[in-house]
């Protein structure tokens, strides 16, 4: 048995199978409560065709998928959830191609979804398109003063549905799903409409429809799931820290390393561990016994892997010189001033005032790094641009420009204008 409670505020005791999947909603269910609505099954390409195409003339589509990637290069979509109208359906994606959900995708339709990052690449992958339009209801719930919540706790707040908890180690790819491991993906999806409709009117009252869209589009734009194989050896810190030959070995390893996992499908670290890529690039080994002795590496990674083709790059990898590799745009603006190190900890407090002032997650606000982004001038800095910069990115130059003040005041830190002082000696700061 789970209690649940009604949205009406009432408390209603039903068996645990109703409360995932057969409630039927009662005479004092809002409009919007989406309970009486099972889910249908799809493992056919025919009743896909027809879904794809109600989706994409749907105006709105709450959006979940179940993975693996604990053994895969790339992410094993398991299960995709959909909610149009008042229909859930759950789509096996091992009996059905979901590509033709692309049209849904590029549709004008909002896609509802909870801390959407990974489903994107999901999506990307198996459709080759993320959403158009997405609204990511934890991304929102940061601009109505919550900090990163589960679904879970969303649902309870704006429905009073008390989610029952799945099972982390749920294996998404066995078949036949159990009835409460589909029950529970469908819940997943079930919420969503409500909790956005109910996000929505919250933002609305903030007046703050349109920071929770450019953060969800921003989220949307940000994804990028693969990164150049060349560039791989930039993600491995050791192997950045490395230089001369050394680099330009492990810059290699790692280029090969990215690309065989990509085509075999495994984790790179199944290919090569990070410890065992930076041991090579050191000690550059000439000889197949020579790269058995390095630390880190065992003969597992010899399992698949040739030994010679190791040794083989490190040879091109010493005929290289550092300036011969591909790496990241560098930033070209100067580090911070040194005067203005002791302001990024004035500023960080102030910042945690405001996001407490305005009912914000001070970490969607401004990091730390943000902070110190927009200080040196960096053109890629989060506060030089749109809400942010207004909020606070604006304040925060006539504090470094001396025309503003910190106080302490009973309300906590607050940002005062300095009236009408002058000063003489103020240099704009490096923006
Ligand atoms: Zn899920």
């Amino acid at each position: 048995m789970a209690r649940r409670r009604a949205p009406s505020g009432m408390w209603t005791t039903v068996t645990r199978r109703r409360t995932l999947a057969g409630y039927k909603s009662s005479p004092d269910t809002t409009p919007t409560d989406n309970h009486s609505a099972d889910y249908a099954w799809i493992r056919d390409s025919t009743a896909f065709g027809g879904l794809a195409s109600e989706a994409a003339n749907a105006s709105r589509i709450a959006l979940d998928t179940e993975f693996h990637r604990e053994r895969t290069y790339w992410p094993n979509l398991a299960l995709l959830q959909l909610q149009i109208g008042n229909n859930i359906y759950l789509v096996d994606p091992l009996e059905v191609d979901v590509a033709p959900l692309a049209d849904a995708l590029d549709s004008n339709a909002t896609f509802v979804m909870h801390a959407a990052a990974q489903d994107l690449e999901v999506l990307e992958r198996a459709c080759g398109t993320v959403p158009k339009n997405l609204f990511d209801t934890q991304v929102a719930a940061g601009f109505v003063g919550m900090t990163t919540p589960s679904l879970s706790s969303l649902v309870e707040r704006y429905t009073g549905v008390r989610l029952p908890k799945g099972d982390r180690l749920t294996d998404w790819l066995e078949r036949p799903l159990k009835p409460n491991q589909r029950d529970y993906a469908a819940n997943d999806v079930r919420y969503l409409f409500e909790v956005h409709d109910r996000l929505l009117a919250d933002l609305k009252q903030l007046n703050r429809q349109d920071w929770a869209t450019t953060e969800c589009q921003r989220m949307r734009d940000r994804m990028k799931p693969n990164v150049a194989p060349e560039l791989a050896w930039t993600r491995i810190k050791e192997a950045r820290h490395l230089t001369g030959k050394a680099r330009c070995v492990a810059a290699l390893l790692a280029e090969w390393r990215e690309r065989t996992a990509q085509s075999r499908d495994v984790p790179t670290r199944f290919v090569l561990s990070d410890l065992a890529l930076v041991g090579i690039a050191q000690r550059a080994p000439r000889s197949t016994s020579e790269l058995k002795s390095v630390r880190g590496f065992d003969g597992r990674y010899l399992k698949d892997t040739n030994g010679t083709e190791i040794i083989e790059l490190v040879e091109k990898g010493l005929a290289l010189s550092p300036d011969q590799l591909a790496t990241l745009e560098p930033d070209e603006s100067p580090q911070l001033d040194k005067d203005l190190r002791a302001a990024v900890t004035l500023v960080s407090a102030w910042i945690s005032q405001v996001a407490k002032d305005e009912a914000l997650d001070p970490a969607l606000l401004a990091t730390r790094s943000d902070i110190n982004d927009f200080l040196r001038g960096s053109p890629n800095s989060r506060l030089a641009t749109g809400w942010r910069s207004d909020l606070v990115g604006e304040p925060i130059k006539d504090l470094v420009e001396g025309r503003a003040a910190l106080a302490f005041e009973k309300a906590g830190l607050v940002l005062e204008q300095r009236g009408n002082t002058t000063f003489k000696n103020i240099e704009p700061f490096n923006r």
